[in-house]
């Protein structure tokens, strides 16, 4: 099951991009889709310069594109979690973007966390036998100024743990089991909660939510593990202006941080024979779900208006190097 497709393995990275709706008093859109692979920057408006630059991109999502069409496109990602591969899925962009609305929506617009669990859920259910099954865990952790914060730490110290990362710097992480989609949102829930309330913060750090997948045959004693990452990052813009104090350094280090995590995927698409895991935390603790024998989806989620063209482009720059 594992190593059917491991000798065409090459950095398997895919990007897709989502823009988000324009809102009330944010004028005309900057964006336009000439067709499903390509988004083109189009202002037309010389008080804002006037670029016209096309974006390739292996899928495209116009504002009116729903949580439900862009699950279509990631699903593939999810059957390749089940059939033994270790995926990552970023949402990648600046605050006020989409990410989160992408990563978790609402509970009317449910986003990707939800639905990539009851599509593992559902598939693992229509390929067990009578002699086989699969084990699902969960942890749920933020990264912080290149700290870990474990977000399930509090259910207890016999609860068992797992390690995420290369063997000489893994992270140890409580993992909650989670037989089936309540017992999954009833964790996502619990971690969220101790994210804390203030969502200030959060477009500083990166949320990481990981599915971790065991497949075992008590005949053939054939087993897996393989893991489906989920990760909300902080916010992409520069610095700003009026940043100050604490949230100069917290900036500085979401910077490095996605630096490093673009430098990852530029080696990776560029095939080049060293990847440079270890320029960041994030990086460190994903190594075994970026490359490899391992799936990569990136989703950039860019604003619609002419004031944030300057961070949209390059977000837009940041995927480029990724593909
Ligand atoms: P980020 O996490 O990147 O800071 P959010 O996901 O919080 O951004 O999105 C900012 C706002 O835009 C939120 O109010 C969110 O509900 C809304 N929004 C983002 N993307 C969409 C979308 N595709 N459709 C509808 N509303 C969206
Ligand atoms: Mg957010």
């Amino acid at each position: 099951r594992l190593y059917n497709d491991l000798l065409t393995a090459k950095g398997n990275v895919k990007v897709y991009c989502r823009t988000r709706p324009l809102f009330e008093d944010e004028g005309t859109s900057i964006v336009e889709y000439p067709d499903d692979f390509t988004i083109r920057i189009n202002t037309g408006d010389d008080s804002v310069t006037n670029q016209k630059k096309d974006f390739e991109f292996d899928r495209v999502y116009g504002p009116h594109v729903g949580q439900g069409e862009l699950f279509h496109d990631v699903q593939p990602f999810v059957q390749s979690a089940l059939d033994g591969y270790n995926v990552s899925i970023f949402a990648y962009g600046q605050t006020h973007s989409g990410k989160t609305h992408t990563m978790e929506g609402s509970s009317q617009e449910r986003g990707l966390y939800v639905r990539c669990f009851e599509e593992l859920f559902d598939l693992s259910n229509s390929e067990i036998t009578s002699t086989s099954r699969f084990d699902f865990y969960a942890t749920v952790f933020e990264l912080h100024n290149e700290q870990v914060r474990d977000l399930l730490s509090d259910m207890g110290n016999t609860l068992p743990r797992v390690r995420m990362g290369a063997p000489d710097s893994f992270t140890e992480l409580v993992q909650e089991k989670v037989g089936n989609p309540l017992d999954f949102s009833r964790v996502l829930k619990a971690g969220m909660q101790n994210r804390g309330t203030d969502i200030s913060k959060f477009d500083f750090s990166h949320l990481i939510i990981t599915i971790h997948v065991h497949y075992s045959n008590r005949i053939t004693k054939e087993s897996s593990y393989s893991k489906l990452s989920l990760v909300d990052l902080a916010g992409s813009e520069s610095l700003h202006a009026d940043a100050s104090g604490e949230r100069v350094t917290d900036l500085l280090h979401v910077m490095k941080s996605l630096s490093a995590l673009g430098d990852v995927l530029s080696s990776l698409t560029s095939k080049k024979d060293f990847i440079p895991y270890g320029n960041s935390r994030l990086t460190k603790i994903l190594e075994d779900s970026l490359g490899g024998n391992s799936k990569t989806l990136l989703i950039v989620n860019v604003c619609p208006n002419a004031s944030n063209l300057t961070e949209t482009l390059s977000a837009l720059n940041f995927s480029a190097r990724a593909r």
